[in-house]
């Protein structure tokens, strides 16, 4: 099942939320910046012991003091007019959090809507390809969630699920 919300993603109580970081794995601003600050400076350790994750990777952490059990870290692609392969790195995001997912019996996951702020990927563009990649997996799963964080955000997924 595929639920949308509107809301913090460090609020909830899931298997899993996942967290739209950078390559370098290094405190950043948004989503990232809020679950750090609600993880608590353990999130960061963890982070920096894993060294890194290239572009449409992911990686697995605890999710310390954070009422999810896990975080899956993801960097999405920076926009760049669309000629660089993003969409396809997008997607490589979404596919890479599910297979981490997959690995530790996760039933219930949250994704933020990963690459739409500071790295600009156009919304519409990037709920197409997170709704069509939560449909692939979704019998995987008990709950997917796609945490909007903007009400514009949620008017997009509400859209392209066809709502
Ligand atoms: P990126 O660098 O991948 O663009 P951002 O953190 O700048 O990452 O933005 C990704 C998305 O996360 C944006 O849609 C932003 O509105 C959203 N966001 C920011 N804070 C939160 C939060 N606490 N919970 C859920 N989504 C959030």
């Amino acid at each position: 099942m595929i639920k949308l919300i509107l809301g913090d993603i460090t609020k909830l109580k899931v298997d899993a939320i996942v967290n739209a970081a950078n390559a370098e794995l290094v405190p950043g601003g948004g989503v990232d910046g809020a679950i750090r600050r609600a993880a608590g400076h353990e999130l960061s350790e963890a982070c920096e012991r894993l060294g890194g994750c290239p572009t449409g990777e992911a990686r697995l952490t605890l999710g310390f003091h954070l009422p999810a059990r896990y975080v899956i870290h993801t960097a999405g692609p920076v926009w760049q007019g669309g000629d660089q392969g993003e969409a396809e790195l997008l997607r490589q995001c979404y596919r890479s959090c599910f297979k981490q997912a997959m690995e530790k019996d996760i039933e219930t996951i949250a994704f933020p809507c990963i690459s739409t702020g500071v790295y600009g990927f156009p919304k519409q563009k990037a709920a197409a390809i997170a709704i069509k990649e939560m449909h692939f997996f979704e019998n995987r799963f008990s709950e997917i969630i796609a945490c909007c964080h903007s009400e514009e955000d949620r008017r997009i997924y509400l859209q392209v699920l066809g709502k």
